[in-house]
């Protein structure tokens, strides 16, 4: 087998010329956390003896108990991936006419309403935590809307009290896009706990990944056992199916995966702050260079890195972002550009950029840093560097 580098993302040919040429070895954006290949020989040899490959097998079960009690969360329903359960959450709900949704997020957010036949609206985000503003959430409704589904952006949690307090009003759905707000506490416990339902993602990019995965969670037993129904193409026993359901499951490996995985994902959370807290003391009297803050989480995750390059910093944000590049550190723009510029967005009233200014701004300010459990420190040296070395 090749030695490939493992890169979140895939470099493009361009990329991989570029790191032709430097020495260091490039560093992207993130890294998927993976344990020691013989730790998970033990739990392929159990597959291999039970032959159960999927259909809510052993790890299956054990899976979904563990993140019960790992998130601190009653009920969980695994996914194949995270993008199949904001899908089915939208199902469950029976959610249709129009949704209010973040502009500034990953695009699976709003495809998810489109796939279930729902008109997104976008509405404008907080310039300090980049959520959706509750008071553009409201002046967004209209007699079609049924729901909101925010998401928590970065791990930093929305302000779930002012939307709540919305969707009581009127009488609306909270589906939260949890996909980066694995293991995040407030106050009160797990940020999961709120809306309806909270939808994540254990893609190889995320904090805790299984490969590909996800999961739904869900407030009582009756509403899992309707997802579970859901993932499973509607069937309740052998003979009986009582939904146009879809195939979502997760596998067995993946399961089994992600067992493995809890086991070291404490650490690799630790070795995540970390590395936020020496960007931070690096960064934060840079001039021009403004580190996205917490939203007040009591736990955090340190999933990304963002920052945002204003006007007082040498060089632009695409200006840093090509630097960066051209010294083999391969840092993202996310989120650029915002959902609402695609194609099957832009032409709809809630998209066009004058009506989402704070959005378009920090589309055009952002770049998330490399950060990654196993990035070390002369690998954050380089970075920290080059973003120092243009004064
Ligand atoms: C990663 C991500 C998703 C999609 O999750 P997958 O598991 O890749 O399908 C959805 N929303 C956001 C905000 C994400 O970052």
């Amino acid at each position: 087998m090749p030695k490939t580098p493992l890169a979140l993302v895939s470099p493009t040919q361009a990329e991989l010329d570029t790191d032709a040429k430097d020495t260091a070895p490039a560093i992207y954006v993130t890294q998927p956390a993976l344990p020691p290949l013989e730790e998970f020989i033990p739990y392929l040899q159990e597959i291999w003896d039970n032959k159960i490959l999927t259909n809510g097998g052993p790890f299956h079960q054990q899976l979904e108990k563990a993140l019960c009690e790992y998130l601190g969360v009653k009920h969980l329903a695994l996914f194949s991936n995270g993008t199949l359960g904001l899908v089915t959450a939208l199902q469950a709900l029976r959610v249709t006419g129009e949704v209010i949704t973040t502009p500034y997020s990953f695009v699976a957010t709003a495809h998810s309403l489109l796939w279930n036949g729902i008109k997104p609206v976008f509405a404008d985000v907080d310039p300090d935590t980049l959520n959706l503003d509750p008071a553009k959430i409201e002046a967004a409704i209209t007699p079609h809307t049924t729901a909101i589904m925010p998401v928590h952006c970065y791990g930093h949690p929305c302000d779930v009290d002012a939307i709540q307090k919305i969707a009581d009003n009127y009488n609306l759905r909270v589906i939260y896009d949890a996909a980066h707000a694995f293991a995040v506490q407030d106050e009160g416990g797990s940020v999961l706990r709120h809306g309806d339902l909270s939808v994540l993602s254990f893609h190889a990019t995320k904090v805790f990944n299984t490969f590909e995965g996800g999961a739904i969670v869900c407030p009582d037993a009756k509403t899992k056992q309707r997802i579970d129904h859901l993932k499973n193409f509607g069937f309740v026993d052998e003979t009986t199916v009582v939904a146009p359901g879809i195939n979502g499951k997760m596998s067995e490996i993946n399961a089994a995966f992600g067992m493995l995985q809890l086991q070291h994902v404490d650490a690799a959370l630790a070795k995540r702050q970390s590395i936020d807290a020496v960007y931070r003391g690096a960064l934060q009297n840079v001039p021009g260079i403004r580190c996205l803050q917490d939203a007040g989480e009591r736990v955090a995750n340190y999933s990304y890195f963002p920052i945002l390059v204003g006007a007082d910093y040498p060089l632009s944000r695409d200006g840093l972002y090509q630097k960066l590049k051209d010294n083999g550190i391969h840092a993202r723009r996310y989120f650029y550009p915002l959902i609402s510029e695609f194609p099957m967005y832009r032409g709809m009233v809630s998209a066009h950029r004058e009506n989402l200014p704070v959005a378009s701004a920090a589309a055009q300010k952002v770049l998330c840093l490399p950060i990654y459990p196993a990035m070390g420190e002369d690998n954050q040296k380089r970075v920290i560097e080059i973003i120092l070395a243009t004064f």
